[in-house]
């Protein structure tokens, strides 16, 4: 029987790598304020995979976790400050991420991810300033309570402007 194909990821300055073993548990677009100050970009994507699908292969003793919450880390390079990776260190967290998963910005992937984006979450976080062209649903916080999309109120709030 074949292994499949492990997907890479790696930091900015390469001396942290890794490597998930697909299938991929799911992917989507999390637009909550604690991702976007973690990543300081507007949205993070994300995957996740069982703790046996993922390997470190590379810069272990550099890989530092920041602890936000008491349930909650996130990894990150101590060298280049590549934010990475978000686990869950024990139970009690609101949205339940799972113990047993390392979760992984999609962005830090250098090999093609093995399925698509299928959801926004969080999208009552979004910021006003980017647009998505996209299909997929929105939903508010993790759950699967769809959010009106904002931009119709941009584009009243633009067309006023003019
Ligand atoms: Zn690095
Ligand atoms: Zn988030």
């Amino acid at each position: 029987m074949n292994e499949p194909t492990p997907i890479r990821g790696r930091c900015l300055c390469g001396a942290v790598e890794f490597q998930l073993t697909p299938p991929t548990d799911f992917v989507a677009h999390c637009h909550c304020q604690s991702c976007r100050l973690a990543h300081a970009s507007a949205v993070t994507t994300w995957t996740s995979v069982s703790l046996d699908r993922f390997h470190l292969s590379t810069g272990e003793e550099l890989l530092r976790w920041y602890r936000s919450s008491a349930c909650i880390e996130w990894g990150f390079c101590s060298i280049c400050g590549s934010s990475m990776l978000y686990r869950a260190v024990q139970e009690g967290h609101p949205e339940s991420p799972r113990l047993n998963c390392m979760y992984v910005a999609v962005g830090s992937l250098i090999d093609p991810i093995d399925q698509a984006p299928r959801v926004h979450v969080s999208f009552e976080e979004s910021v006003s300033w980017l647009h998505y062209g996209d299909e997929l649903p929105k939903h508010r916080a993790k759950t699967d309570e769809e959010v009106e999309d904002p931009i119709d109120s941009q584009e009243t709030v633009a067309s006023d402007l003019t």
